[in-house]
């Protein structure tokens, strides 16, 4: 069966009015792409909608932004608890909590409701895009488009192609993204894509820098910081995103791809095991 013809994306709709699906939302909608973002509850689109009111109120006080343009990109998001508003979209995101069994279920109500042409993207940072796409009846029109957070502030989408993506979904989606002010690059589906299959295990193998105490945590984080012009240290890194997080990211991999050279560093199993998982409980690498 050939595709269908692809319509050029001028509506956009993403399910989850998160961290993810509000900065989604925002990026399209000062960009002059119409949006209807979905979540479960009026309460959560609201806030996913005064989430990006604040960050607009931002940019207005930085002077990027005018009110105008605020009152023009508000007035592009539509917020509903019903997917069958995404039906003037040409293009549907999924950015709904981390969960497999939950995208499966979001994406086959999708497949179901879209016009066939509709293509489907997930945002998700550690699911298959191949697999995901299999539940669907679209495969060649479902496609990874991984943002980075905070969405309105970072360059990067990385497009994953699953095994059976188009060439006509992954050229209409680079489109997208770079009509965004992103820079898209392509990446064929696996573990981790590029940039966290690269920057988690650099995490780990400070931790292990670390453990066998060949330096300090700070003196390790300067070292990558004035040594590799990192912004941040890998240590203070792994605070941010959660010890936790970076320990489930490197099982994966060690399954994956079944190569010892992912295995977790036991000191971060320890951390994690005694509760110590970054900033978000005070305590990490670094005490806050
Ligand atoms: P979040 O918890 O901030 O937001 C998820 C939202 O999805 C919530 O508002 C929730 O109510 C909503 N949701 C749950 N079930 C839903 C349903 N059936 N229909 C509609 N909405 C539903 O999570 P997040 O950080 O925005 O992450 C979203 C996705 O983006 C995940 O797949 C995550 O892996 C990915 N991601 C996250 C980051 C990050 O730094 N936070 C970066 C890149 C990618």
């Amino acid at each position: 069966m050939s595709s269908p013809t692809l319509a050029k994306i001028t509506t956009v709709g993403v399910v989850g009015a998160g961290t993810m699906g509000n900065g989604i939302a925002q990026a399209c909608a000062v960009s002059g792409i119409d949006v209807i973002m979905v979540d479960i509850s009026q309460e959560a689109v609201a806030k996913g909608l005064a989430t990006v009111a604040g960050s607009l109120d931002r940019l207005i006080k930085k002077e990027k932004i005018t009110e105008a343009d605020k009152a023009a990109a508000l007035a592009r998001i539509k917020t509903s608890t019903d997917y069958a508003e995404f039906k003037a979209a040409q293009l549907v995101i999924e950015a709904a909590t981390e969960n497999h069994g939950l995208k499966v279920k979001i994406l086959q109500q999708l497949d179901g409701l879209l016009a066939p042409e509709v293509l489907i993207a997930s945002n998700t940072s550690s699911i298959s895009i191949t697999k995901l796409a299999a539940v669907t009846s679209r495969a060649d029109r479902f496609i990874g488009m991984h943002f980075f957070n905070p969405v309105p502030m970072m360059a990067l989408v990385e497009i994953i192609r699953g095994l059976q993506t188009s060439d006509a979904t992954h050229d209409a989606v680079h489109a997208l993204a770079t009509a965004l002010g992103k820079t898209p690059i392509t990446v064929k589906n696996a573990p981790g894509f590029v940039v966290n299959r690269i920057l988690v295990p650099m995490i780990n193998e400070a931790l292990f820098v670390l453990a066998e105490g060949l330096a300090t945590p700070e003196d390790i984080d300067a070292g990558m910081k004035l040594g590799c012009n990192q912004p941040i240290g890998p240590l203070a890194l792994a605070d941010m995103i959660g010890l936790d997080v970076c320990l489930a990211v490197m099982e994966v991999y060690l399954n994956e791809f079944g190569d010892s050279k992912y295995r977790p560093c036991p000191l971060l199993k320890e951390m994690v095991a005694a509760g110590r998982l970054g900033r978000k409980t005070g305590h990490g690498v670094y005490k806050y």
